[in-house]
């Protein structure tokens, strides 16, 4: 297949009760991981990029990383852009063959927030891009993106309805009490807070900060509405436990292709457990 946008995927998931899991790559083996797994489990996929991992690895190797890896596979393959502030770079991996992106200006005051997503918005629509956009804030760490505890903000509801109405966004990041990163406590997740927004609202609502979160919160945040759950840190955690356990008994060892297996083969294990969670295994024919 080619790359989509995952305008579709998400329509479906939201009309039958599922969600379809975002996971955050890095390079080759983390993007060859993810599709795999979603191969064998016959799984519509989205893989995400926040501004680090292509700065990391480059927007064009990317790019062309996730265009080859839709035509390996016969499912549903969306390359996202996650978590983008700057419009030049999204620009620039639309113009390369991205078709799904995050605009993220949650950091700004609200009138701004619509500004800036609006443009993206109006430069999206011209390459059947999917736009994503975040209306409140997430506590904790992505990459390179930092939001203290005294400055998270919940989404609100009444606020949602006119952010989507003057935007024309195709889905909606919540802030409900997630966060980026690990959880040092168990997380309070305000279920009231996101069914006002799914009945205010009828594009589909998308969870950041699902790494961590205990499966029975997944899976009512889907059964509650969302229709995407990102997951970054614990693949990242997963993977590099697996090199490490590798180099625990082979000190010596200095073969990429022998090191970094082990850390391939933990990452899958949980990327199949997530597609579980979502409930988005065997949904691969949904587009057919
Ligand atoms: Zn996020």
């Amino acid at each position: 297949m080619f790359i989509l946008s995952n305008r579709n995927l998400l329509l479906d998931a939201q009309k039958n009760n599922y969600a379809v899991p975002a996971f955050n790559i890095h390079n080759l083996e983390t993007t060859k991981v993810v599709i795999e797994a979603a191969d064998e489990l016959r799984s519509p996929i989205i893989l995400a990029a926040t501004p680090a991992t292509i700065k990391f690895s480059g927007a064009n190797f990317l790019t062309n990383i996730m265009k080859t890896a839709a035509r390996e596979v016969d499912i549903p393959l969306v390359y996202h852009l996650d978590h983008h502030e700057n419009i030049d770079d999204i620009k620039k991996s639309i113009l390369l063959g991205c078709r799904s992106v995050m605009i993220d200006a949650s950091k700004l005051p609200y009138e701004e927030n619509v500004k800036k997503v609006k443009e993206v918005v109006k430069f999206a629509r011209r390459y059947d891009v999917s736009v994503e956009a975040e209306l409140g804030k997430l506590v904790g760490q992505e990459d390179d993106l930092i939001i203290e505890k005294g400055e998270s903000q919940l989404t609100d509801p009444n606020l949602a309805v006119d952010f989507v109405e003057r935007t024309g966004i195709d889905s909606l990041a919540v802030a409900i009490g997630t966060a980026h990163g690990l959880y040092k406590k168990e997380p309070k997740i305000d279920y009231s807070r996101l069914e006002k927004i799914r009945k205010n609202i009828d594009i589909p609502l998308v969870l950041h900060g699902a790494s961590d979160l205990p499966d029975r919160d997944v899976k009512k945040s889907i059964a509650r509405g969302i229709t995407k759950v990102n997951i970054a840190t614990e693949l990242k955690i997963a993977f590099s436990e697996g090199v490490k356990t590798y180099f625990a008994k082979k000190p010596d060892a200095n073969d990429p292709r022998r090191y970094l297996k082990p850390g391939k083969e933990k990452m899958k294990e949980l990327v199949k457990e997530k597609i579980i969670l979502c409930g988005s295994k065997n949904k691969a024919e949904v587009l057919k």
